[in-house]
């Protein structure tokens, strides 16, 4: 059968938008965040268009938005003119067939090709996956401003604009008894129906977990993140197995053997899903998949995306009714500008689901002209 329409054109472009304030992880520190816009036009005059974060820069992936273009541009795109953008699984199992790994481009052109056929269809993405379960995700904001001070001062806005009252602190870049200290002393300015949860990103060996993962509950941390290095999954199982505290994989969780492996080795008791690091929607929701037969929880996860990405994560988590541990799809509240005309709602302590055709957001061009790298 003859397609209803092809691929005519893929555009590329590096955006670069400066955050509200700096954003502390343990082995990296960003001031702003760069995407690569994705833009694929059909023959029937459609646009889709998905976006690529990374953690602001290589370290994390080894992804970096620069690498990112240079492989779509060399190595996707001429793949993908004059194919049918409505075999999204068939196209994305070429590209998996023609790039090993290379999960951050493939999330983002799988996430154009949704937008694409949720306007052919007239439909939101989240109605393409079988409709949504929720309305509304509760947030869970990231405290990563390593000033205790600011810290304290920073969640106690956010509670009292209703925007969060789940916390979770980045962890890692200090003495773990100093980090604890800080811990104590920000539960004490929480209220009770607040919650704490730390991210490691992978700064503790095996030794340093077992000796201070106890400590951290006391302090009233109720998840820990990604604690060890993502290679050592019997690490994480040895340690999932001795403290009462859940841990939570990240680096450690990107494809479905990931998501096999750690759940066969009992090394997490939840997962954290990001479509950058999984290569989109689809393996996304294969993982989400895995957990629910292997009763492990899931969280939303994020690489601080504008509100194109946040929308695609709106509408994989829209879909999944075992979302149970909410999301920090905070990017456009954590930006100081977006691409979009009108940013993701937030209220009420939760961020709400777009309900627009496609993945539900209008493109600011002027934005987009203002914040593009090469102009
Ligand atoms: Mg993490």
């Amino acid at each position: 059968m003859e397609p209803t329409t092809t691929i005519r054109d893929i555009e590329s472009l590096i955006v670069d938008i400066p955050s509200r304030r700096a954003h502390q992880h343990a082995r990296a520190l960003m001031n702003g965040q760069s995407y690569v816009l994705i833009r694929i036009s059909t023959d029937d005059g459609l646009q889709g268009i998905g976006e690529v974060a990374t953690a602001g820069g290589p370290w994390w992936s080894g992804d970096s938005v620069e690498s990112v273009k240079v492989t779509l541009d060399t190595y996707i795109s001429p793949l993908l003119l004059g194919a049918d953008p409505s075999r999204i699984a068939s196209l994305m199992t070429m590209l998996d067939n023609r790039l090993s790994n290379n999960w951050f481009v493939k999330a983002g052109v799988e996430m154009a090709l949704f937008d694409l056929a949720g306007k052919r269809a007239g439909l939101p993405v989240h109605d393409l996956l079988g409709g949504r379960v929720r309305d509304a995700l509760p947030i869970v904001w990231p405290l990563a401003v390593n000033d205790e001070k600011a810290e304290i001062a920073e969640a106690e806005a956010k509670l009292e604009q209703n925007f969060a009252r789940h916390f979770k602190v980045k962890v890692g870049f200090k003495e773990p008894a100093r980090d604890i200290a800080r811990l104590h002393n920000l539960a004490r300015h929480l209220p009770a129906d607040a919650t704490l949860r730390v991210d490691i990103n992978e700064a503790w060996d095996e030794v340093t977990a077992q000796r201070w993962l106890p400590a951290l509950e006391q302090a009233g941390v109720s998840l820990v993140e990604q604690p060890l290095s993502r290679y050592n999954l019997k690490g994480m199982a040895r340690l999932q197995n001795s403290v009462r505290i859940p841990l939570m994989a990240d680096e450690s969780l990107c494809t479905l053997a990931d998501a096999m492996n750690l759940s066969e080795m009992a090394a997490a008791r939840v997962f954290s899903l990001k479509l950058m690091k999984s290569g989109g929607i689809r393996p996304s929701l294969k993982i989400a998949s895995i957990a629910e037969a292997a009763g492990i929880a899931v969280f939303g996860g994020c690489f601080l995306e504008s509100s194109i990405g946040t929308c695609a994560h709106l509408h994989l988590g829209a879909s999944l009714p075992a979302l149970s541990h909410g999301c920090e799809w905070v990017g456009p509240a954590w930006l100081a500008d977006d691409l979009c005309t009108q940013p993701v709602r937030y209220e009420d302590f939760q961020i709400h689901i777009p309900t627009g055709v496609g993945l539900g957001f209008e493109l600011d061009e002027d934005k987009l002209k203002h914040y593009r790298r090469d102009k």
